[in-house]
């Protein structure tokens, strides 16, 4: 008989990482199937059940190390972000900072805010007392995107753990230097854990698989149309989801801003990281008192801003090569729509590389104005009024973030409240970023749920409440044994109660 087995067992798929800037090789990932998906999961599982069962204070303490190793590794971590994005070191060192100062606050606040608390009764059940904890799901599934591919991933890997579950993240496979670097730097400080954070490698096959691994919640952040896959793959077994998708964020300035002020703002918020922030400023609404001095400071401003590889460029190249065409597009519609290119316009993309693009007069219908651009595109138009901005601000299939520049504090903050997104900022862009108590997530086609502050740790758990008997109560009503005229007084003095108000 023949022997058929190959003399070494079959080579594992794999995948290659280029660089965004030169479009080289750089690093090979295996492409993580069913099999490995399950390994990891099942690995996770295990390691969890330990891991809640630490007192709070040294699942605190543990997170601390990591943080600190992370922190040791500053320049190494934003080195591998820096590489597999093409966004400029400073930017990737600050992304770095971001993700520590979010980690910490995980970390010292979990036990505060998912600690068993105990709540009122109320009169009819003044016998019992009530408590509730929120209690770990078990393994969390964290799918990530590749423009902030440490920052945004830790927003759902950070408060999962700290709330006591165990993760296995799949970076985007345009990232997964800097996924695979967080769960050696885990595994490094945490001894003793080993499998509590895994990272799986690949595209789409692999987070489907992840989707599929009967994980106990998963955290997607990417494009709507992908989540709208994930959820699918998710409902089949009925996993929860969670899901951080694009934005199409406005910005409203009053007729008494500080111009400069949010010229400059403006300026960074829709250029830096070459436009790719979920949150990135893309529609600007100004009041026609103050529409074409704006336009002349951030065009001042934007026209001094420079891409490129060098270390001294303000941002880096578009890190999807696919993404050019999207933003050409978008650019070239607005224009031969009507717009005017203040700056720039359909030439200013010349791959790997977009320059700063400033329209003004875009109509409300074209893509620059209902898609997600993701390039370093600012569209600024005139508005009559501040209900005029509110209203066009608020007619976005997106709803993620928002801002207001406006002198007046108290005017601002109350048309801020009227701004339909998950979170908002007054005199700056992006201000809630660098919160870690506050939470973050949008509505609509930005997706759903929220990710930092306590309802980013609560997203991680479920909740038992529970009822402890103090004292047997006068007239029990969970009895057969009680009599029909003793339910009937009780039912009586209910109404009685409630018809006072
Ligand atoms: P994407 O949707 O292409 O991919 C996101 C992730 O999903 C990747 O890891 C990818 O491999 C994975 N994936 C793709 N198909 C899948 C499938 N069928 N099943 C399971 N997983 C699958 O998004 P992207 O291009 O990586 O990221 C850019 C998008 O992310 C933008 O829309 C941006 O606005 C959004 N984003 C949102 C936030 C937020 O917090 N709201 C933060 C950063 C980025």
């Amino acid at each position: 008989m023949t022997d058929t087995t190959p003399a070494t067992a079959p080579r594992t798929a794999t995948f290659t990482t280029r660089s965004p800037a030169t479009g080289k090789p750089m690093a090979e990932y295996p492409v993580d199937g069913p099999a490995e998906v399950s390994r990891a999961v099942a690995r996770a599982r295990s390691a969890q059940e330990s891991w809640a069962a630490l007192p709070a204070s040294q699942r605190r303490g543990h997170l601390l190390s990591w943080k600190k190793r992370l922190a040791n590794d500053l320049d190494d971590l934003a080195r591998t972000i820096a590489e597999e994005t093409g966004k400029p070191a400073g930017d990737a060192a600050l992304e770095v900072v971001l993700t520590l100062e979010h980690l910490g606050w995980a970390a010292r606040n979990a036990d505060r805010v998912l600690r068993r608390r105990t709540v009122r009764t109320g009169l009819f059940a003044a016998h019992q007392r009530a408590s509730l904890v929120h209690r770990p799901l078990g393994v969390i599934a964290v799918i990530g995107p590749w423009n902030y591919p440490l920052y945004t991933p830790m927003g759902s890997v950070g408060y999962a753990l700290a709330a006591g579950n165990g993760v296995v993240l799949k970076p985007s496979e345009l990232t997964p230097g800097t996924g695979t670097a967080l769960a050696e730097r885990f595994d490094a400080a945490v001894p003793g854990h080993a499998g509590l954070l895994t990272t799986v490698t690949g595209a789409a096959s692999t987070g489907d698989a992840l989707a599929r691994s009967g994980v106990d919640k998963l955290a997607f952040t990417g494009s709507p149309g992908t989540a709208r896959k994930v959820m699918a793959a998710c409902a089949e077994t009925l996993t929860p989801f969670l899901a951080e998708c694009g934005g199409k964020d406005a910005v409203i300035v009053t007729a008494d801003a500080d111009l400069d002020a949010a010229a400059d703002a403006i300026v960074w918020g829709a250029l830096s990281n070459a436009g790719q922030t979920c949150a990135g400023v893309e529609r600007v609404y100004a009041v026609r008192e103050i529409h074409a001095g704006l336009c002349e400071r951030v065009v001042e401003r934007a026209a001094a801003v420079r891409p490129g590889a060098e270390a001294d460029a303000s941002y880096g190249p578009l890190t999807l090569p696919g993404q050019m065409e999207i933003v050409e597009r978008h650019v070239r519609g607005a224009v031969s729509a009507g717009a005017r290119a203040l700056l720039g316009g359909p030439d200013s993309v010349r791959a790997p590389y977009v320059a700063p693009v400033v329209l003004t007069g875009v109509p409300e219908d074209a893509e620059a104005m209902t898609q997600e651009t993701f390039g370093p595109v600012v569209a600024i138009n005139a508005v009559a009024d501040v209900d005029e901005a509110v209203r066009r601000a608020n007619a976005s299939q997106y709803a993620l973030g928002a801002a207001v520049f406006c002198r007046n504090g108290r005017a601002g903050r109350a048309i801020a409240a009227r701004l339909r997104a998950g979170a908002v900022s007054v005199n700056s862009v992006l201000g809630f970023a660098a919160v870690p108590a506050l939470p973050f997530g949008g509505t609509g086609e930005s997706g759903f749920g929220r990710i930092h502050g306590a309802e980013g740790l609560r997203a991680f758990t479920s909740v038992q409440s529970m009822t402890v008997q103090r004292f047997t109560p006068p007239i029990a009503l969970t009895s057969f044994g009680v009599p029909a005229a003793t339910r009937e007084r009780a039912v009586r003095l209910a109404q009685a109660l409630h018809r006072r108000r």
